[in-house]
């Protein structure tokens, strides 16, 4: 079942020298997808994505890998691909092209979502439109589209012939066999290219550990049914501004309960201007309202508004909803708000903030723990399954997900009779390289992650981040120290202010305490280090520190500063 099409003598009629695939991204991790694909110096890049950070990052905005590698051959990249319209796939291209400039190549979907984003960045870039039965030449590359099922519309597997063999790529996926047209994945182009021969199957494992099938998007629709039903006041709708599927179905639904609909959050007016500009969401205008007439002009009973923000993101339209500081809308007894999305791993706490906040409101509040508004648009055991058995690759390379599930994603596969020894797990920064001597992973590259705060400029440093995380637990402890200008001894006894470190009294009562510890330090300088301040906050430091986790197991920051009279 597993005989691939190339033989040993098909890969030595094949080119001798080896095609290499380096992650700098999502191979350990969802988000930051960006895969190097190299022949001879020719380099190919597959996605620009980035990664929303979570709580324990506070103050970064939003994450991008680290394109060193890529910078360093900026002459040599012939292309780079987009799989589809997701930030995971999209959000870093900017940096990506400050990298390396080279042409983009994405479906008209993701280019329409790709101009907005490089617009708000004040960019442009040469952006070229793919489409399944045009290929492209990149290089010696030829690049093949090929329409895979989604949560985004317009998303696509790729296949890339190059002198080494065809690398395919099946991008974000599940099978999707009974959708309409545009809503299923080609297998019969998938097995046209297995028939082929393929050397390696990059695989998305986002749902490796789920058993059986992943449903349907249709599957949605008796939930969203029963709500419209049911709700005698406004519903609102909160899903992902991508999920052009959904929004169509739950708008047709709308339309049919005699509802206007709406559009609130940037991000979810902009989506859908792109989507209905390409014809993809198709809406009469007669149905639609416009977001700053909604309070006044529409009867709760006759609205379903598309909310930005079901991940809770702190200044999103939902989020503000929740709070009741929306301009435009509110939410009271008798709405419904429906979470149509599952809360990405780290986001739980806040979404469930969220639903409470909405609760305070008075709305009452669905998500997918209590009914069927979600379907995932990735493909589970079966799916990933199906595409092996289509594309029958000599090599199957497991791509975005944790660790766990890129391991898991080569046992599924092993467990299915495909030889463990041509399954390769990597990660971010691996080399890769493919040729007739087989597999192997070569040194490693420079792959890492780069912080942005709000204003997306610069690299937040790790040891800024580190700080914030340690005035979050620890709070922060300044001893001030006067110093005489001219001997640099003590003038008074240290005062010590502090932040957030202890309740008051015990927290007082260990920092007067502490000043007599800090008076010492500083009277006990060997005569060398008296004129010089830096030496003097060094000392106070290492020694109030350790006074602080020893008597009270805290490791505030401490900033010493020092003063001359
Ligand atoms: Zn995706
Ligand atoms: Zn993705």
């Amino acid at each position: 079942m597993w005989s691939s099409p190339i033989s040993h003598e098909h890969l030595e009629a094949a080119s001798p020298t080896p095609l290499r695939l380096i992650p700098l991204g999502g191979l350990g991790e969802f988000g930051l997808n960006a895969m190097v694909l190299e022949w001879e110096d020719h380099v190919l890049l597959l996605d620009a994505g980035l990664l929303f950070p979570n709580a324990e990052l506070p103050g970064v905005e939003s994450i991008v890998p680290d394109f060193r590698y890529l910078a360093e051959r900026r002459d040599n990249l012939r292309g780079i691909l987009l799989t589809h319209g997701h930030e995971d796939h999209i959000g870093a291209l900017a940096f990506a092209l400050q990298a390396a400039p080279a042409p983009v190549y994405g479906s008209p979907l993701t280019l329409g979502f790709v101009r907005k984003r490089l617009r708000e960045r004040g960019r442009s870039a040469d952006l070229r439109v793919l489409e399944p039965g045009t290929p492209v030449q990149a290089g010696p590359f030829r690049v093949h589209a090929i329409r895979v099922a989604h949560s985004v519309l317009d998303s696509f597997a790729l296949a890339i012939e190059t002198p080494a063999g065809v690398v395919l790529a099946s991008g974000d996926f599940k099978i999707g066999a009974s959708g309409p047209p545009l809503e299923r994945t080609d297998t019969e182009a998938l097995s046209a290219w297995g028939d082929r021969g393929v050397l390696v199957l990059l695989s998305d494992s986002t749902n490796v550990e789920c058993p059986g099938k992943t449903a349907d998007e249709d599957d949605v629709l008796p939930a969203f049914e029963a709500v419209l039903a049911r709700t005698p006041g406004r519903v609102l709708v909160s899903c992902f501004a991508t999920s052009i599927p959904r929004i169509q179905r739950v708008a047709d639904l709308a339309r049919e309960a005699g509802r206007f609909v709406a559009f609130v959050g940037r991000r979810m007016v902009d989506n859908a201007e792109v989507a209905m500009d390409l014809g993809l969401l198709r809406l009469p205008l007669s149905s639609l309202t416009l977001a700053d007439r909604i309070a006044d002009s529409v009867a709760p009973n006759r609205l379903l508004a598309f909310v930005s923000g079901s991940q809770g993101e702190p200044l999103s339209a939902l989020s503000l909803v929740s709070q009741g500081e929306h301009r435009d809308l509110a939410v009271g007894p008798g709405d419904t708000v429906v979470l149509s999305a599952r809360a990405i791993p780290g986001n739980e706490r806040t979404v469930s903030r969220l639903i409470s906040n909405l609760y305070r409101q008075g709305a009452d509040v669905v998500h997918p723990g209590t009914a069927r508004v979600h379907v995932s648009g990735h493909g589970s055991q079966e799916d990933l399954l199906e595409l092996l058995r289509l594309t029958r690759p000599r090599y199957l390379v497991p791509v975005h997900g944790e660790y766990r599930m890129l391991a898991q994603h080569a046992r599924l596969a092993a467990r299915h009779g495909f030889p463990g020894d041509r399954v390769v797990v990597a990660e971010d920064g691996d080399a890769l390289s493919f040729g007739p001597l087989g597999a192997r992973k070569e040194a490693r590259v420079a792959a890492g992650r780069i912080l942005l705060d709000r204003s997306g400029q610069g690299g937040i440093e790790d040891v800024v981040v580190r700080d914030r995380r340690q005035l979050s637990s620890d709070g922060v402890v300044v001893p001030v120290i006067l110093l005489d200008k001219r001997t640099g001894s003590l003038e008074s006894v240290p005062e010590i202010v502090s932040r957030g470190f202890m309740d008051a009294r015990p927290g007082a009562e260990l920092l007067a305490e502490a000043r007599s510890l800090v008076a010492e330090a500083v009277d006990g300088r060997p005569a060398e280090e008296r004129l010089d301040h830096e030496l003097t906050k060094e000392r106070v430091r290492r020694e109030l520190r350790r006074f602080l986790k020893k008597r009270a197991q805290r490791r505030p920051m401490v900033v010493p500063v020092v003063m001359e009279v």
